[in-house]
This record gives structure tokens, sequence and C-alpha cells, in this order.
């Protein structure tokens, strides 16, 4: 039999009140795979531009990859998953159309080459929607979509999930247990005690269970979101063993594990030359420090860096905790490799580089001059004036022809990686101990069998 593969997108299911585009994904991918919907991936869970200002809360799409017998079959799901988006909203989300511009998309086929172009653009740029009219009317006849809404916002991001394929680069795992709807907004019941064990347990493999410097559990979002709680990690199994650790005190009808670009540092698109630092885009360019960090009021730390030609600021705010008293370390000269989202510029400040992490690569040698010391008795001796030469303090030798000595003094900042504490992480940012553990390619263990939990048990999923 012949196969057309479906990629299924979504994008702005939510609005402030409540609701999560995951959870909507999440409650629809239970029923398709119930009926025996075939996936060809692990439900997609795509980070978008951090720096994009009208995002709500995460930007993430998330894609559903499955195949069908027919188109008019996929057809069928299409229209499904449009309805639904009703319903979910209508029960979650009350307000949405006030606030957000959800979408769903849906490419059928092997997905095309201007669509993953498309899909790898907004991981670190903005797109405009007059871009989005571009590629609309190429794709035309092989996408379907439908933006419930008054705006096409969440299509560029249901159709970026979409060209975001994930079979090269670097990816990481998320699963997301999801709370009764008669829980939300409820103080979530999960045992601290348990994450700390968790985290003792599988911590190497898993990525932000806990911050200690705070004693603060990260595994929760706050507030009236269907999230119960996430472990993201490098493995499905390491991820299913450590929610299985894990105490919980209420119903978890539904959890999702998801493939995800989650911690890739995807987001940062490499400049050669500030010029490019273009306002709410995701960069990382070497530099060379041009100005002392200063500590400013409310705790943050600035200072500037230069590409020989153009100079911006790179700030490193208040809630990177320990992380500014590295960058506080760096001197004008040093050479670094930064890295984050570009923020515009305002009356007070130019363009600033909000740093996510940074590559000290060259502290430059710190060069003191000294007093000399005294060739009778080794003290250090004085000056006794300008041009008036040096007198020992402890013997009362005179010399008018000893001058200051250089000396190097031996930086504290040691040449490396450093990274704000994991409290202060985004969801894009790779941590220093993913370095060298980086994925290539289609996962080698696929059992997808395991990815859908209802109830705490494994739906079965045909592969
Ligand atoms: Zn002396």
């Amino acid at each position: 039999m012949r196969y057309i593969e479906i990629h299924v997108g979504f994008d702005d299911v939510d609005s402030p009140s409540g609701g999560c585009t995951t959870h909507y994904a999440s409650l629809l991918l239970a029923k398709w795979v119930k009926r025996g919907l075939e996936l060809i991936d692990y439900p997609n869970l795509t980070r978008l531009n951090p720096g994009v200002p009208w995002k709500t809360r995460g930007n993430g799409s998330v894609v559903i990859r499955a195949r069908v017998e027919s188109e008019d079959r996929a057809k069928d799901l299409f229209e499904e998953a449009l309805s639904f988006i009703y319903e979910y909203l209508g029960a979650y989300s009350e307000d949405w159309k006030k606030y957000s511009q959800p979408a769903v998309a849906m490419y059928v086929g092997e997905v095309e080459d201007r669509i993953k172009w498309f899909g790898s653009k907004a991981l670190y740029d903005i797109v405009p929607i007059s871009l989005l009219e571009l590629l609309l009317d190429k794709v035309r006849g092989r996408l379907y979509y439908s933006v419930p809404g008054s705006g096409k916002r969440g299509l560029i991001g249901a159709i970026a999930g979409i060209g975001n394929r994930m079979l090269r680069g670097d990816y990481t795992y998320e699963l997301v247990a999801y709370r009764s709807p008669d829980y939300i907004g409820s103080e979530r019941k999960v045992s601290k005690e348990s994450i700390i064990a968790m985290d003792k347990l599988y911590g190497r493999d898993t990525i932000l269970n806990y911050d200690y410097e705070t004693d603060r559990p990260l595994i929760m979002p706050h507030g009236p979101d269907p999230v119960l709680l996430g472990i993201r990690g490098e493995e499905p199994d390491i991820l299913l063993k450590a929610f299985s650790k894990l105490d919980i005190y209420e119903p978890v009808p539904l959890a999702v594990v998801y493939r995800t670009n989650q911690h890739t540092d995807q987001h940062l698109k490499p400049i050669n030359n500030l010029k490019e630092a273009y306002p709410y885009r995701s960069i990382k360019i070497y530099a060379q420090v041009s100005t002392k960090p200063r500590r400013i009021l409310g705790g943050h730390v600035l200072f500037k860096i230069t590409d020989g030609s153009d100079e911006i600021d790179v700030a490193a705010y208040q809630p990177t905790g320990g992380f500014r008293d590295i960058v506080e370390m760096l001197e004008p000269g040093d050479l670094v490799e930064v890295m984050g989202v570009i923020r515009p510029p305002s009356s007070r400040h130019g363009r600033t580089l909000n740093l996510e992490k940074i590559h000290v690569v060259m502290a430059k040698p710190k060069i003191v001059l000294e007093n000399p010391k005294c060739p009778k008795c080794g003290a250090r001796m004085k000056s006794m004036g300008r041009n008036k030469g040096f007198k020992c303090p402890k013997c009362g030798f005179k010399s008018k022809s000893a001058t200051k000595i250089k000396r190097v003094v031996k930086r504290s900042l040691e040449p490396g990686w450093y990274e704000p504490p994991p409290r202060a992480f985004k969801h894009l940012m790779k941590p220093i101990k993913r370095f060298g553990r980086e994925k290539e390619g289609f996962p080698k263990i696929y059992r997808p069998g395991t990815v859908v939990l209802v109830e705490g048990r494994s739906l079965s999923i045909r592969s």
C-alpha cells in the first residue's frame, strides 16, 4: 500500500488566561494514537527565536508527523484538528480572541526545502507576515492551513515547526505531564524530596531539574498552566525512569514525550560582523571586550564589545546570579565569544546583547607597574616623588636610578566556557554539560509506543 506523509503543526493555541499548545496537541495525539494513527516520529516540540517580542511565553510549536493511506484521510485529520482547536480554546482559555492568533497547518508529503529554510530562519530571526505570504503562495496545494483567530502570527510558528524536521542537527527530549482539568490553578502536588532524589539518580542525563542555590525545583511551571511538570533529557527511556521516581499526589491523566530542539543552542546564528546583530535576533559572535564591565543599579553587569568597526552593549542581568561575578572579571582587550538575544536600542542604551553564555577565548595578560625592591635588604622601596628616585623604608637605602618594574599578573579569569545558574536558563540554551553529547540524525532507538501515557499507561503505537 502507498502511504502519504503528513506533518501537522500547531502554535499559539493558548492565551495568558490558560491553555497550552502542547496540551492541546497532546490531547489530540492521544485521540489519534488510540485510533491507530501511525506516527513516523515522536511528536516534535520546536522552540523558536526567544527574541520575538510578541511570543506568548515559550514560543514553542508542536508538530505531529504521521503517515496515512490517502489524502482524504489526511484532510479528515486536518478538519478534526481544527474543530478541536475551537473546542479546546473554549474550554481552557475563554479570552483567546483578544490575545492569541492560533493556527493549524498540515503539510502533505516529504517536507520541502523552502519550508525547512523558513523553519530554520524562525529559530533565530524575526519572520515578517510578508515572508509568510510569499511562502504560502509557493507551497499552495501541499499545505493546508487555518487560522481561527484574527491573524496569522501563529501560522508562522506552526509552519516553522513543520520545517524543523530535526533529521540532521542536535536534539533532546522532554516528558511533559499534564494536569487533570479540576486541578488546574491549584498548587502542584509533587514531592520536592522526590525531585531531588530523581536528580541525584538521573542528573547526568537530564537537564534543569533543580536549582540548589535557591533550593527550588525547576521541572514545574507556575500558575494556571495545564502542565504539571516537564523532565528534559537525552533519551526517552531515561525520562520515563526519572518520571517514575517522582512522588505525585494528584492525577496525571496524560503524559507525552516530545523530541525537541530545547537546550541545543540552535537559535544562535553565528555572525562575523556586529552590523548583523539586528534587534530581536539571536546571535553568537567572536569579539573583543572594549570597556571594563560595570555593575549598575539593579545588579546588572554591562560591558561593550567591538569587532573593530562597530560596538554594542552586552548585559548579564541580575537573575544570572554568580555568572555576573565571572563577567565582571573581564578586561578591555579580552577575546570572547558571546551569545544571546539582541535587544533593540532605547533612549537609555544602545543595541544590547542579553548574555546567555560566554566563551572566554583569551584573557589578556595584565601588566602592573611596581616599585623596585631594595638591593640591600629586599624590602619594597617607596617613591620619593616624581623622577626623584626611590627610598627603602626599612634600611634607608636611596637610589636615584631605580625605576618601576613591569610585572605580568596572572589573571584570575581562566579561558573557557561560563554559564548562568540553572534557574536562569531559557528553553533553547545549551548547558555546558551537553557539550560533546550532541546528537546527529534520527533516533537510532525508536520506540514511539512508549511516548504517550494515559493514566500512567503507555498507549501502543505502531511504527
Ligand atoms: Zn633596604
